[in-house]
């Protein structure tokens, strides 16, 4: 029994409520809570009969505090899922801190506005002394530990597959497989076709970004910093085959550096056709991928948001999608004394997804973590106060939600490694 409030309803959060609505005996009540309500409300309308999930909708601007405190004392909410925008991040946590509820979201805090000047001094201050240059990092939201801590409350970051899953996947090498764990590589990879020449799996906004920054790799206690797409490998992935993956700068590559701290290398990769690559190139050469706002005949636009406005609707990729991901982590270490190597990865099927929940497998991946995560909350198996990443728990309870509500695990103890 339990009254759950999730914020946003675009990709993502479609696959995660119509996931808590199958799992009706903990998910009792739900309110779908977005800017734009008639997408709440018809995603209310399409569950009706299908679901003991008593579902009710309202509309929320999360930038605001005031209503999302509003929003939550009137609901009274058991968990807030954040399955909006990362933009989002600390307006509801400073909420859920003023009600007193658990939180929960799937990606780490960004600025929307990358020219704050407040914003940059600390920015640039973070860039020097850490040594990478991405847009985000946990800094902001680690530094509500304390305050979520001695409030009794749990917010639990990036519970999506990556981050995620992928640090459900470290956890359990760490207790299952390895005493220690020398090497991480994450390796993401879309076998998806959606037939169009350009368009992005998710927000187009947060994945260009991403994918335009330069990539990163942690090894022997220090980040280094290369351009972006400058390291590149071939893997062979198990139901999808060869395909060219490329070092990303990833979230998790942060937490998991602190957690596991004997490791001595993590890596993350992720697959790019050439079409995307050249497409991005020439997005973000003509200056297409920038969030700074110019005036156009008279309007202010900024060129990333009128991308996103021109892009295919990530949510309209599904029915035309077709193909696998491939996305888990290879270890190297040893136990008992003896070296050792291990892969654990999911593998999932774009149409099998569709025919699910009307959703392609990238919001799929994303948005069955998210709710295995909050049945972990929600049934008491995760439950340590302040503010935590997915690895800080136990992954046996989580791995085995995920085995049951679609994204089963697979293993090896004999992969392939990147060289
Ligand atoms: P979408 O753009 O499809 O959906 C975002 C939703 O948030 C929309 O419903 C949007 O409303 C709503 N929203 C945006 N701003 C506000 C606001 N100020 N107030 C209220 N609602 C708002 O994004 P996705 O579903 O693709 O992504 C959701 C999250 O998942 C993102 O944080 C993304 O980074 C993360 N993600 C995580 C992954 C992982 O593996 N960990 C992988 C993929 C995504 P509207 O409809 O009005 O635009």
């Amino acid at each position: 029994m339990s009254r759950v409030l999730v914020i946003g309803c675009g990709g993502v959060a479609n696959v995660a409520i119509r996931k808590c609505c199958q799992v009706d005996d903990v998910f009792t009540e739900l309110c779908i809570a977005s800017r734009t309500k008639s997408k709440c409300d018809a995603l209310a309308e399409d569950l009706k009969g299908a679901t003991k999930t008593k579902i009710t909708t309202a509309r929320v601007n999360a930038d605001d505090v005031n209503e999302l405190v509003a929003l939550i004392k009137s609901y009274k909410p058991d968990l807030v899922m954040n399955i909006a925008l990362p933009y989002q991040d600390l307006t509801i946590m400073d909420a859920c801190l003023e009600c007193g509820v658990n939180y929960m979201d799937t990606a780490n805090y960004e600025p929307e506005d990358t020219d704050d000047p407040e914003w940059r001094k600390i920015y640039e201050k973070r860039c020097k002394e850490k040594g990478f240059s991405a847009y985000f990092d946990y800094s902001w939201q680690w530094a509500y530990r304390e305050r979520f801590e001695k409030a009794g409350l749990t917010a639990l970051l990036g519970c999506g597959f990556d981050p995620g899953v992928t640090q459900a996947y470290c956890a359990y090498a760490k207790k299952h497989e390895f005493d220690e764990i020398d090497t991480i590589d994450i390796l993401d990879c879309n076998g998806g076709d959606h037939g169009y020449a350009f368009a992005t799996n998710f927000n187009p906004e947060v994945n260009l970004r991403e994918v335009s920054a330069p990539g990163s790799y942690w090894e022997d206690g220090r980040w280094i910093e290369i351009p972006a797409m400058s390291i590149k490998r071939e893997y062979d992935f198990d139901k999808v085959g060869h395909k060219d993956m490329y070092l990303l700068h990833h979230e998790e590559i942060e937490s998991l550096a602190v957690n596991i701290p004997e490791v001595k290398r993590i890596r993350f990769f992720m697959t790019f056709g050439q079409s995307y690559l050249t497409h991005m190139r020439c997005l973000e050469n003509v200056g297409m991928l920038s969030t700074t706002p110019i005036n156009f005949e008279g309007h202010e636009i900024v060129p990333i948001k009128f991308l996103k406005a021109l892009l295919p609707d990530p949510a309209s990729l599904g029915p035309r999608t077709k193909g696998k991901t491939n996305i888990g982590c290879i270890f190297t270490g040893r136990k008992d004394g003896r070296e050792k190597t291990y892969y654990i990865y999911n593998v999932c099927d774009h149409e099998e997804c569709y025919k699910e929940v009307k959703s392609q497998a990238i919001s799929y991946t994303t948005g069955v973590p998210a709710m295995c995560g909050a049945l972990m909350m929600l049934t008491g198996k995760w439950t340590e106060k302040g503010v935590h990443t997915v690895e800080e728990f136990d992954p046996d309870p989580f791995l085995e939600a995920l085995d049951k509500y679609g994204l089963p695990r697979s293993e090896t103890h004999e992969p392939v490694l990147v060289g």
